[in-house]
């Protein structure tokens, strides 16, 4: 394959994974963080079959998973504890972000990593043509190709579209971690979610590890949020879930809040239909901010990774990394307006599980 020199700018999950791929095809590259350091943090997520098998291509699924969880089977409650659904889940897991990150990481060369590096902007040899990347503490770096992997608020992004706005979503989720021992949940394998039954406030919870992952999800416009804080996070749940079922409430008193993440999702107001601008290519949340209730951020992220590193690897033409993965984001970006929608009205006879499915299964 050809060597080419590719900069990654952004070190999450998705320009970590476009950059252990790179390299595994033989290419060489340089990665470039704005924080201080890559830190193995953040909460968790659920890895889908789509997400796993990117894994799979990287060499990587069973050391990302190994601090994880499978899960086997979801259950849907209402908020007066009557059983809506029960279902078999198949190829998930529930994963944290740091052991993601952390099996990343340990295929990375060292010296690529480069930290401390916000980038701001390029400097352009021809119209479409960037030669250099600029950063914060007045460096540049030159490549062949740049990958912009820094996030929903991506500064790579701003530089290609100027036009591209954010739009805040109206149902934001509020992730904490509580240790499985203290809820009698060491052995389950099992994703559940109690639903308000008016609709516009859910619970879920999902084993990783040692630890449950548990999300409030909420309408905004019913339920504001109003202290960020860890004691008004508490405070939050215990006012917009009192008199919820006994398991919810052991929740609430077994979490630590001061690691809690308030996650305000945003959407581009116009998806992008094009990925590439010349040398440059966008890739993860920077390409496409996804609702978090499809569950397809992590997942997708991987997924571009891997089609972005063959592209370059020139195993498939570069046009069609950006056609076949914008038609997929299309469809993971439907699917989370309808479960956004089911989210929001009141429970009927037809519950669905809440996770945007690659194949667009999301029905089951
Ligand atoms: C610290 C952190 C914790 C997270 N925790 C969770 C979680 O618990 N659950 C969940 O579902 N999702 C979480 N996410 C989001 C999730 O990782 C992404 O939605 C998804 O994995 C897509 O990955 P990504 O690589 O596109 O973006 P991200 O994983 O967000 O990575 C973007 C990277 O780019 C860096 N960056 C940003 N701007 C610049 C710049 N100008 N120059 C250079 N670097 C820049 C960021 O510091 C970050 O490392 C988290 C993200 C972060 C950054």
């Amino acid at each position: 394959m050809p060597v080419h020199e590719l900069a990654v700018l952004g070190a999450g999950v998705s320009g970590l994974a476009l950059a252990v791929q790179h390299t595994q095809l033989g290419g060489s590259v340089d990665v470039y963080e704005r924080r201080r350091a890559v830190r193995p943090d953040g909460l968790a997520f659920i890895l889908q079959e789509n997400g796993l098998a990117a894994l799979e291509r990287l060499g990587l699924r069973d050391e990302a998973v190994r601090g994880g969880r499978e899960l086997t089977e979801y259950q849907l409650f209402d908020h007066r504890g009557n059983e809506l659904a029960q279902e078999k889940l198949d190829n998930c897991v529930g994963v944290r972000r740091g052991d993601l990150i952390d099996a990343l990481l340990s295929r990375l060369p060292a010296q690529a990593l480069h930290v401390g590096k916000s980038f701001v902007r390029f400097g352009w040899s021809a119209a479409d043509r960037a030669a250099t990347a600029h950063f914060t503490d007045g460096t540049t770096a030159e490549a062949d190709w740049f990958a912009g992997s820094d996030g929903i608020r991506s500064a790579v992004r701003s530089q290609l579209f100027p036009g591209h706005s954010l739009s805040p979503v109206r149902v934001n989720d509020l992730v904490s971690f509580a240790p499985t021992a203290a809820l009698g949940l060491e052995a389950t394998t099992r994703f559940s979610k109690i639903v308000h039954s008016d609709g516009g406030l859910a619970v879920g919870y999902l084993p990783c590890g040692d630890e449950v992952v548990w999300f409030l999800q909420f309408d905004t416009f019913q339920y504001p949020c109003e202290n960020a804080a860890a004691i008004g996070l508490a405070d939050f749940c215990r006012q917009t879930l009192a008199g919820w079922p006994p398991m919810v409430q052991r929740l609430i008193e077994a979490t630590d809040f001061t690691r809690s993440h308030l996650w305000a999702s945003t959407r581009l107001t116009d998806p992008l239909r094009d990925y590439v601008q010349g040398n440059v290519i966008l890739l993860g949340d920077a390409a496409h901010p996804l609702p978090s209730v499809t569950s397809q951020g992590v997942n997708s992220a991987l997924e571009d990774a891997v089609a972005l590193a063959d592209a370059l690897a020139d195993v498939a033409p570069l046009a069609d990394y950006s056609t076949s993965r914008a038609e997929h984001i299309a469809r993971y970006i439907a699917q989370g307006m309808s479960l956004q929608a089911d989210f929001l009205a009141p429970v009927n006879g037809d519950p669905v599980i809440p996770l945007a499915r690659s194949a667009s299964k999301g029905r089951l």
